[in-house]
């Protein structure tokens, strides 16, 4: 009789229920991890993604080796062709109990469904742990029972939670049999094999590194620090939370215990909130991952047809410096900076009027965190579609922005080259004044009429 543990969104050892659930039986342990570039490919998984994830697996499996457990890869397209595969593979090694922790997409919903219904039938039990957000899923409610839909009463909620439950961390799995020859998995799915360089350093122990190096030398500053991306100011952490290398907890309890006190922290631990709520947006309104509007009312907006102008945003070619060089670090990197990431969705929605789902899928295909949950959370969110969101005529100038969160241009002079030798003042918008450089574009739009024309859409929507 085998515990099989199946890892997806969870590719850790430490603080991990399912792991450390399984470990605890005293039964043999087996793991498998399912590779499905089919299904990838539809949810817009970037090149990036994939090979973090498949590295990081690779890296899981040489761990969970040392502790006695097998890690399979199992290969199926689509997750409705994991489930025959699933089961064959239950039925092979003799799997009593399944162990998963919980993912919130509907398709990933509808697929664990499926596998306890079909499992079922083998008389396999299926046992699923609430592992992704720092209180379980669905816990932070209103005094009415309800899920909150605007962050700041949701955060002071979960951290009154957090003080009156004290949250600690799975305990690690202790090895369950000798150390075994890990299973590897070598290829990259030929639609995923252009990636970028790795952004962050592969393994469990290299996101640890990471977050203790934050939270000794940056987080102190971060509150000053976090909106220029000219800075090292942030942590980089989010590849390795998106895809469950590191759990939100640990991130909460080493920041409450080694990042000392004061308002860098604090403002830290309230972007783990920040994930916490749009995880739990996921959970309680199914309607965002099927690309609908948090505000039904929004779906009746008359996006522009994208054309040219959706190329010249995606390739960085918009003429608006900030935006241009945004995108190519972006496109270069995987990542993009959280402040570049407000300015950019805010541009493409407002300013161009393009519908907020081309922008979130680009995303989603070109960074290595693309994260369903945060990802239309920030879309939504920028394109005051969402749930706390900007409120649409609120409207970021980006020149502005620019003039204020990169100052000197290093930002700029660093992804857009031929912008370098322009002064500080002109580097933000070079077509005011002189010649513009290096064929650079004028700006694809007009900013002070575009946005007019957003706000009095927006405007007909409520009128
Ligand atoms: C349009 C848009 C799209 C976004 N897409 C994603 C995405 O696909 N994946 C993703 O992880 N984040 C996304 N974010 C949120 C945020 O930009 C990134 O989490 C952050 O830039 C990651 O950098 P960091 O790890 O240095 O963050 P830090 O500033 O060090 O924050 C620590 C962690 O907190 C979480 N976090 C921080 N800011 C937010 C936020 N606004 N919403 C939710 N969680 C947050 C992340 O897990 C992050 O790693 C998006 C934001 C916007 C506006």
């Amino acid at each position: 009789m085998t515990e099989l543990v199946w890892f997806r969104n969870d590719l850790r050892i430490a603080d991990n229920p399912a792991l450390t659930a399984a470990c605890k039986s005293k039964q043999p342990v087996r793991a498998c991890f399912i590779v499905t570039p089919g299904q990838w490919q539809q949810h817009d998984w970037s090149a990036a993604r994939v090979r973090f994830v498949l590295e990081h697996a690779n890296d899981l499996s040489k761990q969970l080796a040392k502790l006695g457990i097998a890690l399979s890869f199992i290969h199926a397209e689509f997750f409705t062709d994991s489930l025959a595969a699933l089961e064959a593979h239950c039925q092979e090694h003799n799997v009593r109990q399944l162990h998963f922790n919980e993912e919130y997409g509907i398709n990933e919903r509808r697929r664990d469904k499926q596998v306890r219904d079909r499992l079922a039938e083998l008389d396999v039990g299926v046992n699923k742990y609430r592992d992704q957000t720092v209180a379980p899923v669905g816990q932070i409610l209103t005094q009415q029972n309800e899920p909150y839909s605007v962050f700041t009463p949701f955060s002071r909620r979960w951290r009154s939670w957090i003080e009156e439950t004290q949250p600690t961390l799975f305990p690690a799995p202790t090895a369950v049999g000798e150390e075994l020859q890990p299973e590897q998995t070598d290829t990259l799915p030929a639609p995923f094999q252009d990636a970028p360089e790795p952004l962050v350093s592969t393994g469990e122990h290299a996101a640890h590194n990471q977050l203790e190096q934050f939270l000794a030398q940056r987080a102190r500053d971060y509150k000053d620090n976090r909106d220029l991306p000219a800075v090292d100011g942030t942590s980089q952490l989010s590849p390795y939370l998106a895809n469950g290398v590191l759990s939100g907890r640990q991130c909460l309890i080493a920041a409450r215990q080694t990042g000392g006190t004061g308002e860098g922290i604090e403002t830290w631990i309230n972007e783990i909130a920040w994930r916490d709520f749009y995880i739990n947006i996921l959970y309680h309104y199914p309607r965002v991952s099927m690309h609908r509007a948090f505000k039904p009312e929004t779906e009746a907006l008359a996006w522009n047809d994208p054309s040219e102008h959706f190329e010249a945003w995606k390739e960085g070619r918009t003429g608006i410096p900030i935006v241009d060089a945004a995108m190519c670090q972006l496109k270069t990197t995987g990542w993009m900076h959280n402040r570049l990431r407000m300015i950019t969705a805010m541009f493409l929605t407002k300013n161009l009027f393009i519908d907020w789902r081309l922008g979130e899928a680009w995303f989603m295909q070109n960074l290595v965190d693309g994260f369903l949950a945060s990802n239309n959370g920030g879309w939504q969110w920028s394109a005051s579609t969402g749930t706390d969101a900007a409120p649409y005529f609120r409207v970021f100038n980006p020149v502005t922005q620019s003039e204020r969160f990169d100052p000197k241009g290093e930002f700029i002079r660093q992804w857009v080259p031929e912008l370098a030798k322009l002064d500080n003042k002109r580097i933000h918008d070079p077509s005011k004044g002189g010649v513009i450089p290096g064929g650079y574009p004028r700006p694809i739009v007009d900013l002070k009429e575009s946005r007019k024309e957003a706000i009095a859409r927006f405007q007909a929507l409520k009128d």
